[in-house]
């Protein structure tokens, strides 16, 4: 996905511009020696007096650890919420959407590597405060900030000031993550998040420590906090790769855990792999390969499992799971034609779960 940004007001590129910005992370504690530990993600980094973080957008000034990433966006754009990809919520509708340099994992095919493997301040940027993003939103008539590109955990402080302020002014909130953060700063931004798409990258630790660099479990955990014990809306995105994560079996697998844990209603995006970074001798997942792996995961018993990144294909369409109907037909990440009534099918009335209008 190009990160290609919306005229900014001001545009910085030098290494030198950015400095640490006065914003304070929330979630870290204090250790003898001006060393802290912040607990803002399940990698719980200890930092000595002036060092910066595995994730690059947070450092130690003088024992209060401060985020890098603020105020600095590295791209911003209007997108249809399916490029989210959000299939069940406001669909059609489009979001201001707009990431930041850093990131807390190392995925070997980042497809936004450049921007998301780097400090803040390494990456050509702009100024943008909370309440300017929020006015660049008003703006434009876009009801919806999302937050996408990079992993917003790297960026939660600024991303969370984003979204307190788009509440106040009626604004929907919408974050694509890989799911790699601790319970409570979670469920503190879910506060202000309408929706969720976490993508669960693999079904097995390995698969996560190779390719990754982060672990299976605490997504999982995220995953199941965001269902149990927030209002979001949620659905799961899994990226099938070739030769690392395309077996049958682990798709069932995840889809099996999707279906008792979060709910067999919970809409599931399998996204086609496109090569990139340090996989980018690899092929793109056959279509082939994609739609066995639907087959899969509807025998497991989903209700909403959906093909992405393949257009066009009928996958990308949401039907009625009991009379089969289609309620919104797709084109790439275009809505075509609705004929649901506030995701009610119009055939056999059943109503789908999901936020409608
Ligand atoms: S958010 Fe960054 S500093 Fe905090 S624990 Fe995770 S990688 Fe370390």
């Amino acid at each position: 996905m190009a990160v290609a940004s919306l005229a900014p007001a001001s545009r910085a590129t030098g290494a030198a511009a950015d400095p640490v910005s006065e914003r304070e992370v929330d979630y870290y504690e204090s250790l003898p020696g001006a060393r802290i530990q912040c607990h803002v993600c399940p990698l719980d980094c200890t930092l000595e007096d002036g060092q910066t973080c595995f994730c690059r957008t947070r450092t130690n000034v003088s024992g209060r650890l401060r985020t890098r990433a603020y105020n600095n966006p590295c791209a911003l754009r209007v997108e249809a919420i399916e490029k989210t990809p959000l299939n069940h919520f406001r669909p059609g509708s489009k979001c201001l959407t707009l990431g930041v340099g850093g990131c807390n994992a190392r995925c070997l095919y980042c497809q936004n590597w450049e921007q998301s493997q780097a400090l803040p301040e390494e990456v050509a940027r702009f100024e943008l405060t909370p309440q300017r993003a929020v006015q660049a939103a008003l703006d434009r008539d876009i009801d919806t900030i999302a937050f996408n590109y990079t992993e917003p955990v790297a960026f939660l402080e600024y991303a969370l000031d984003i979204a307190k302020l788009a509440k106040t002014r009626k604004l929907n909130v919408v974050c694509a993550t890989a799911g790699f953060i601790n319970p409570d700063p979670l469920i503190e931004f879910a506060k202000y998040v309408d929706a969720f798409v976490v993508t669960i990258k693999g079904f097995n630790e390995t698969f996560y420590h190779d390719v990754l660099g982060i672990r299976l479990a605490p997504v999982l955990l995220a995953v199941k906090t965001i269902r149990q014990r927030t209002a979001s809306w949620l659905e799961i995105a899994h990226l099938i790769v070739p030769a690392h994560n395309d077996d049958l079996k682990q798709t069932r697998e995840l889809c099996a855990w999707v279906c008792s844990e979060v709910g067999p209603t919970t809409p599931v995006h399998l996204a086609r792999f496109v090569p990139a970074y340090k996989l980018d001798t690899l092929p793109q997942t056959p279509v082939p390969v994609l739609e066995e792996a639907l087959r899969a995961a509807r025998q497991t018993g989903l209700k909403h499992a959906y093909l992405a990144n393949v257009a066009p294909h009928p996958a990308a369409n949401t039907c009625c799971p009991r009379c089969s109907r289609p309620l919104i037909e797709r084109g790439g990440f275009d809505v075509l034609k609705r004929s649901d009534d506030h995701g009610q099918c119009p055939g056999c009335r059943l109503t789908l779960p999901g936020v409608w209008d």
